[in-house]
Parts: structure tokens; sequence; C-alpha cells
């Protein structure tokens, strides 16, 4: 494993993180005694880096138990973020931390991050709750030993975050095909000019950029030289710039551990040549090209009232023009009708409540009306209403 320093405070940190919201599932719930022996396999490896949310459903809960077990805890960093938008007040801060330290079965966070802070009016808004006061008391007491910000948004918002406070270190979605967009490699750069830690989220943007990659896409790694997988590419290009320090992977088998280790025992910033570039700007046209909805699969704007399962419509129109139009309907129906409770798009009835919680900006009520218009033709009906007809669910 290879490490980077936070040059802040001398923390030696893994190029690879462990993204702790896709920890393997059995039944509906986390799969406690697979989730354990992947962990264990990562921090063997030299993984040192953990990140949860309090919103992540079971996650800070089983991490701390796992890491306390183990007797663990001081072998790594603990990331975790506080639901700001959840939060009225002073009270209710202090309360969620305190919930947060118990889940995880610690006395300290390591690395503590305003979840999805959308911009510095917002920061502004948790100023007034006298948030600055109560980090500066948590850093004081050892209990908090760095603040940070996760982000969605454009890189001009973002820079005006980064300059709204003296913040320790910062997450961003980052990857070939966001260059450009999200805080990108302007937001990137100028985090890197603070000498602060950046950590890299989504740099698969929600596994397109593996299993989901177009075939034109998979064609140009495939015949590329060295011979990598297309993940291995996409966190090499990561990993390539000096500003990135941490890349954090939601890996959830013992495959992907050993690969993405394996991988972050060779990488080095700055090791790509022009051609190699060239690789991605070609493999990033071909990912752009086919997505018609650029959705993560985050799952930020879940539950639907209505009961639409909005990334698991938005995979599907994705995979309709990536993969196909037999494809893409197939996988539509088996993901909204097999099921007790249908979820298909055409069930919004445009609330809009997701949409303010979607990172990526998606105007989901109006996308999904365009799903329902492609998707839900008669073979969909046909199909539909056969499986419900026929099949016990
Ligand atoms: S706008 Fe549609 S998809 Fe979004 S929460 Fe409301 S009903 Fe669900
Ligand atoms: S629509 Fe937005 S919030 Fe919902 S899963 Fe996709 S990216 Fe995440």
């Amino acid at each position: 494993m290879r490490y980077r320093l936070n040059q802040k405070n001398g923390d030696s940190l893994s190029i690879l993180g462990y993204g702790c919201m896709r920890f393997p599932r059995k039944g509906g719930s986390i799969d406690r005694a697979e989730t354990e022996r992947q962990l264990l396999r990562a921090i063997e490896g030299g993984v040192n880096y953990f990140d949860t949310a309090y919103i992540y459903p079971g996650s800070e809960e089983v991490l701390g138990e796992i890491l306390h077990k183990n007797g663990l805890r001081d072998r790594v960093m603990i990331a975790t973020k506080l639901p700001h938008y959840l939060m009225k007040d002073r009270a209710a801060v202090e309360k969620c931390f305190a919930q947060q330290l118990s889940r995880l079965k610690t006395d300290h966070i390591d690395y503590y991050l305003m979840h999805m802070l959308p911009d510095a009016t917002v920061w502004e808004r948790l100023k007034g709750l006298g948030i600055l006061e109560w980090l500066e008391e948590k850093k004081t007491s050892g209990q908090i030993r760095n603040v940070g910000f996760s982000y969605h948004g454009d890189s001009g918002r973002f820079i005006e975050l980064l300059n709204a406070h003296d913040w320790d270190f910062c997450q961003i979605q980052y990857n070939y095909v966001d260059e450009n967009t999200q805080a990108g490699r302007r937001g990137l750069m100028a985090a890197g000019a603070k000498n602060i830690p950046v950590i890299i989220m989504e740099p698969l943007r929600g596994g397109r950029l593996a299993g989901g990659l177009p075939e034109e896409a998979k064609k140009i790694f495939a015949q590329a030289e060295p011979k990598r997988s297309p993940v291995q590419w996409a966190l090499r290009w990561l990993w390539d710039q000096p500003q990135v320090t941490v890349v954090l992977s939601g890996m959830n088998s013992m495959e992907m551990i050993d690969e993405n280790i394996a991988s972050a025992c060779e990488a080095r910033a700055g090791e790509m040549g022009e051609s190699e570039k060239e690789l991605f700007k070609k493999a990033a046209k071909a990912v752009t090209g086919k997505v018609k909805v650029g959705c993560t699969g985050c799952g930020y704007c879940m539950p639907c009232p209505a009961g639409v399962d909005i990334p698991g419509c938005f995979r599907c129109y994705n995979n309709r023009y990536s993969e196909g139009w037999f494809s893409g309907i197939r996988e539509y129906v088996m993901c909204t009708t097999i099921k007790r409770q249908l979820s298909n798009a055409s069930l919004c009835k445009k609330c809009g409540k997701c949409e303010r919680h979607c990172p990526q900006n998606i105007e989901i009520p109006r996308r999904l009306a365009e799903v329902s218009r492609t998707m839900e033709g008669p073979v969909y009906r046909i199909a539909a209403w056969f499986i419900r007809k026929f099949i016990k669910l």
C-alpha cells in the first residue's frame, strides 16, 4: 500500500480508502460476518482510512463493532459525517455526534465532515447555530481531529466554500468523466493549493466506470497497454494526480479488495504519459455519449413516498442506451415489477421531495417522466401484467 501525507497534521493516509456505504448485504441487512472478513483483509492490506456517515443505514454501527471486536480502532482513521440538514440547533448536533461516537465505539472521530455541504450560504446558516464554536470545542477536547466537508455541486460554489473556512480537508466527487463537472480539476487544484487532503468519492461513478461501462469504452481500455481492467485504469487516473490524497472505493467483495490493494501498491503520482491521458478522453466521450441520466445510485433521494425505485429506474434507462433495448427493458421489468409493490417511474406523483436531496442535481420527476415514456410501452405492460398475475410475490 502507498500512503500520502496530510501536510496539515502529519497523518499518513492510505491512498485507497474504504467507502462503507455499500457493505455486503444478506436478506436486506448488512452481512456482518462477510463485512468483517472483508474489512480485516483490507486492513491487513494496509488500508487505514474508513469513510462512513450517520445516514448510511447500519454502517457506523457495523464498522464500530468490527474495529472494537478486533482491537483495530487505533490502526485506522475513521471519517464520518454530520447530517447538518437535519440539525435545528446545537443541542441536536451534540446529540447526533454522541450517537455517532457510541455507534462507532470510539472516543474520537479522525475526520469529521459536514455531509453534502451545498454552498457557503448553508455554511453561514450552520455558523448561526453555533457550529464553529462547537467544532472548536470538539477539536480542543480531542473528540474531533480534522474538520472538513463533502461536496457535490459545481466548481464555482466549491471554491467559495473552500475559502469560507480554514478547513482541514475536503471530499469531492471526481473521476475521469467528471474532470470538468462537479468540483472538477479546478476544484481539486484549488484544494491542493491549500495543502489540505482531498478525499475522492465516486471514483467509478457508482459502478458506471466499472461493470456499467459501455462496450465502446471497454474496447478502448482492452486495447490499451499495459493491460489493466477499466477499474484499475480509473483508479490510476486519480492517483496520477498528486493533489489526490485518498480514493474511496465502496468495496464489497474480496476480489475487489485484492484488486484495488494490488493497484494501490503500485500507483504513483505523475506516472502517466500523454498517450494514456488521451485514452481517458476517448473513454469519457464514449461514456457520456451513452449516459442519459447522470445518476450515481447513491440513494439519497430515497425513499420515495409513491414507491418509485428512483436509482433503479435510472439505471435501467441508462442500460437501455448503453447495452441495448432488450437488456434495458428486461432489467426494468425485473427491477420494478418482481416485488410486492411496483416501483416503476410512472408512479411518480411529482411531489418534488426527492429532488432537493440529489447531489447530482438531477431533475428527478421530469427525468422519470422520460423514463416512463421510453420504458413503459406495450412490452413492459404485458410483461408486468403477466408477472403480477402468475408469479407469487
Ligand atoms: S417527485 Fe416523484 S419520485 Fe420524487 S419523491 Fe415525489 S413521487 Fe417520488
Ligand atoms: S437520482 Fe440523485 S440522489 Fe437519487 S440515486 Fe441518483 S444521483 Fe443519487
